[in-house]
Parts: structure tokens; C-alpha cells; sequence
């Protein structure tokens, strides 16, 4: 090839450079202006919501996903305004709820490597994502139009499995009855809440009943308003004091994972006990404070609520990913990004930007760091499986004094069971499930130096998994609060 050659050629890979550059510019300045205008809570441009099914997605990108996926929760959001009397108006619907008609879970049975090998083939080809697993089982949501395939490739490699939920749907659909008109009638003659141990409630009743407590019974109750979520809502603690001077101190949170409902609720619970029942609590209790947040992710809740049920993230937005919200508790500052934490949004492990990148845990953190000796023990509520979990998440590995929080546990696991409730299994939880670094327990253990400190995941072990039914808060809420009874007794010996 001659010189004269060689510049022509330089020359047309310089103008493909310079086309590549400038698309890129203009594909990032459009994510800016739909990132925007999606955060704009006043925007009022119509938006519709184009859903890719997952294997078009993973072919379609270059980034190999290695833990599971949360890919049909990825959404693209155009514009696109019509005309009609010369404005723009919607031309569809803003709450693109999501419906799982004829979705199952199934449970598989994995002994073997080559079993979990499997798993995480199904997981990479988007045929289904992970809900639980421990040491021997795994249990995958799988979308209808794959269930014949996923249960086909399961039977030729020889792996067991059964059906745990039959029609996902028909479980959303059960599991949060709408009040009844006796019960809007009570919710308009009550002076202070709506708040019931019959139904799921949204964020303002949590709220509501927080505010009313802490109104009504202000000589031991404050209500706190400690950080606000990506979205800006309120993340709301409420202290239930001892009023003694240097009081032992005993943190309760729930919710940092928006779909398990029945941690929100199992922490009201809790709350109510502790404040309306006060008179039947014994002293070691009573010389306690409670620190208890029942909804760490708040922005993630309210999107279960009324998008997308199985939702668990929080809502956080990042320049240059499609995909939304950092996992809550795979963000703490404690081994952050080690075992069991993803990197890239898309993942529903993804670990965030940074340690507390996100503002739902660094204002907790905050607020413990500014009190953390006084806190004994530190309780986080989440579901499914019926286990009461402690450090560490990260590695298998346990902390020196691990004898100490496997007794107490075991003795808050036989309280839950005098008290007519359901077996919890106690153990490490890196052993006992995986490892997931960056937890708040490893959090709590590991810097906040919380001697007690526990992940307890409540009802059930499977059989409606994340979609417990709202019938079952009553028995949810008597088992914990006879867990953190016990617990508080402990630490208070
Ligand atoms: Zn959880």
C-alpha cells in the first residue's frame, strides 16, 4: 500500500472516530434528559415503559452477569407526546404495573456443584433469579414463558425440584386484602391512625401510626426524622425511651428490602407492644431503649406497592446504567464489594458506588456511630426462610465471641417457639446461606462494634416465600416480639 493509501485510510478511521464520538454524546445527553425529567416529580410529560425480555438483553450487552440479575426490572423510558386541542397529553399509563400471570417458583434441589454450576447457568441465560438459597436448595422465579425450558433442562441434568408457588399472581393478588368498609368506617372515627395488623399498609399509615404514638405518649415516645431516601422521602425512627440516664441501648429496623412486606409490619408490631402493651412488660425491658426504624427503604416500598411487587432495592438513578437502585444491604461499610456483592446496577446485589453511597444507610449509620456504646444488640428484619442469622456474611469465617451470639440466638429461637410460633433455624449466615458482604449486621459487628447482632428472616420457609399472606402478621409479630424479649433479657443479665 502506497502513502497516499495510508492517509486515506488514517483519514476515514479519524471520521468514524468523530461519528463514534458524537453519537456517544448524543446518546448520553438523552439518558441525561430522560434521567431528569423520571426524577422530576412535576414533570408532566407522558412516559411509557418498553420492557426488553432478559436474553435479548444479556446478548445484547457486553456485561457478563455473574451473580443474579434483576433484568426484568430494566425499563427504558421514551417520550412520546401526541397532539390533542394542541397539548401534549398521556397516552399511557404512568403506573405500568407489573403482573406475574402464570410465573412459578420452584424449589431445586442442589447437592452437588455441578448442580449449583446449573443454577447459575439458568441465572446468567435470564431463565430465572434466585429468591432464597441455603446450603441444599435454591429457589428460582421463573417468568411463564420459560417455566417448560427451565423444568426441561432441570430434568436433564438429573436436579429434583418442586413447585413452590403456582401462579405468582394469584399470590399478589391474595395476599394484601383491600379494607373493608367497617374498616374505613374505623379508620374515619379513630382520632390518630389506620394503622392494622390485618393488611400491608403503605408508608403515610406507617408514618401516621409513628406520628400518633409519638404524640400520644410523649412523655416516652419520640418520633425522629433522620435522613431522607434517594427520592426524597422520610426515613423515620422512633425512640422508645426508658427515661433513665445511660440506659442500655437495642436497634430494630425493617424493610431495607422493599418486597419483604412482612418486615415492615412484624417491626409495627413490635412497636405496639412495646408502647400500648407497656404494662405487661418486664423491667429488664422497660430499663431498655429502643431505636427502631420499621421502613429503611422507603422509595423501594411504595414502588412494590404500586409497580412492581417483587421490587428490593432502593430507587437509586445512576449516570450511564438503565437499570435503578443499589441493594440496601449489600452497601454497608464493612468489607464492602467482597463475596456476594455485585458491581453492576443491573444486579440485584449491586452494592452501590461506594460504602453508604446511598442516604438510607449512611443516615442510619450516622445516627448509630453518634450513640454506638450504648447499643448491645442490633436486630435487622427480613424475609423468607425462618432464620436467625449472625455475623459474619462476608467470608466463612465467625467473630471471637460467635459462642456468645449463637446462645443468645438459640434462646430467642426457643422463646419464638414457647410462644406458639414456628421453628427458626440459628446459625452463621455465610454458612448457613452465602456470603453477602456488606450487610448491616457485618456492619453493626464489625464497626459499630454492637455486641448482639443479628439478621432475622422471617415467615416463611417457601411456601409463599416474599408473597406472605397479610393474615399472618398477627403470629409473625407475636414470634419476633418474643425474640426481641428474649434477646433484651439477655443483654440486660
Ligand atoms: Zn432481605
Amino acid at each position: 500500500m502506497n502513502t497516499m493509501n495510508f492517509r486515506n485510510v488514517n483519514s476515514t478511521i479519524n471520521e468514524i472516530r468523530v461519528v463514534i464520538f458524537f453519537l456517544y454524546v448524543f446518546i448520553v445527553l438523552v439518558c441525561l434528559v430522560i434521567a431528569e425529567i423520571e426524577n422530576d416529580p412535576t414533570s408532566t410529560l407522558p412516559t411509557t415503559t418498553l420492557q426488553f425480555s432478559p436474553s435479548a438483553l444479556i446478548s445484547s450487552s457486553t456485561i457478563r452477569y455473574t451473580e443474579k440479575a434483576d433484568l426484568e426490572s430494566i425499563k427504558i423510558t421514551t417520550f412520546m407526546p401526541t397532539l390533542n386541542n394542541n397539548s401534549v397529553t398521556k397516552i399511557t399509563n404512568t403506573k405500568n404495573t407489573i403482573r406475574y400471570d402464570g410465573d412459578q417458583v420452584l424449589r431445586v434441589f442442589t447437592v452437588n456443584s455441578k448442580h449449583r454450576k446449573k443454577i447459575k447457568e439458568l441465572e446468567r441465560d435470564g431463565k430465572g433469579q434466585k429468591w432464597a438459597s441455603n446450603t441444599t436448595t435454591v429457589d428460582l422465579f421463573i417468568k411463564k414463558e420459560k417455566i417448560e425450558d427451565v423444568k426441561q433442562s432441570l430434568t436433564n441434568a438429573s436436579m429434583d425440584f418442586r413447585i413452590l408457588v403456582e401462579d405468582v399472581q394469584k399470590a399478589v393478588d391474595e395476599e394484601n386484602p383491600p379494607f373493608t368498609s367497617e374498616e374505613l368506617n374505623e379508620f374515619s372515627s379513630r382520632k390518630g391512625h389506620r394503622l392494622t395488623f390485618e393488611h400491608y399498609h403503605r408508608l403515610a399509615d406507617m408514618h401516621g401510626f409513628l406520628d400518633y404514638l409519638g404524640s400520644t405518649k410523649s412523655d416516652f415516645v419520640s418520633v425522629h426524622t433522620i435522613g431522607q431516601s434517594v427520592e426524597g422521602r422520610a426515613i423515620k425512627l422512633i425512640k422508645i425511651s426508658s427515661s433513665k440516664p445511660n440506659a442500655t441501648a437495642f436497634w430494630i429496623d425493617g424493610g431495607i428490602h422493599a418486597r419483604e412486606w412482612i418486615a415492615s409490619a412484624t417491626v409495627l408490631y413490635i412497636i405496639n407492644e412495646l408502647v400500648e402493651n407497656r404494662d405487661n412488660l418486664d423491667k429488664e425491658i422497660l430499663d431498655i431503649d429502643f431505636y427502631i426504624i420499621p421502613l429503611m427503604n422507603p422509595d423501594g416500598y411504595e414502588y412494590s406497592h404500586e409497580q412492581e411487587r417483587l421490587w428490593r432495592k432502593n430507587r437509586r438513578r445512576s449516570f450511564g446504567s438503565f437499570c435503578v437502585g443499589t441493594d440496601l444491604n449489600r452497601n454497608w461499610a464493612y468489607e464492602w464489594g467482597g463475596q456476594g456483592a455485585g458491581k453492576y446496577q443491573c444486579q440485584e446485589i449491586y452494592a452501590g458506588s461506594g460504602p453508604l453511597s446511598e442516604p438510607e444507610t449512611k443516615s442510619v449509620a450516622n445516627f448509630i456511630m453518634e450513640r454506638n456504646s450504648k447499643f448491645k444488640a442490633f436486630v435487622t428484619f427480613h424475609s423468607y426462610g425462618q432464620y436467625i442469622l449472625y455475623p459474619w456474611g462476608h467470608a466463612k469465617r465467625l467473630p471471637s465471641d460467635s459462642e456468645d451470639m449463637d446462645r443468645v440466638g438459640r434462646i430467642a429461637a426457643a422463646a419464638m417457639k414457647q410462644n406458639g410460633g414456628a421453628t427458626y433455624t440459628v446459625g452463621n449466615s455465610a454458612a448457613l446461606l452465602y456470603p453477602a458482604a456488606g450487610s448491616s449486621d457485618d456492619w453493626a459487628k464489625g464497626i459499630a462494634k454492637i455486641k448482639y447482632s443479628y439478621t432475622i428472616e422471617l415467615r416463611d420457609t417457601g411456601r409463599h416465600g416474599f408473597i406472605l399472606p397479610a393474615s399472618q402478621i398477627k403470629i409473625s409479630g407475636k414470634e419476633a416480639f418474643a425474640a426481641i424479649k428474649a434477646i433484651s433479657k439477655e443483654i440486660q443479665s
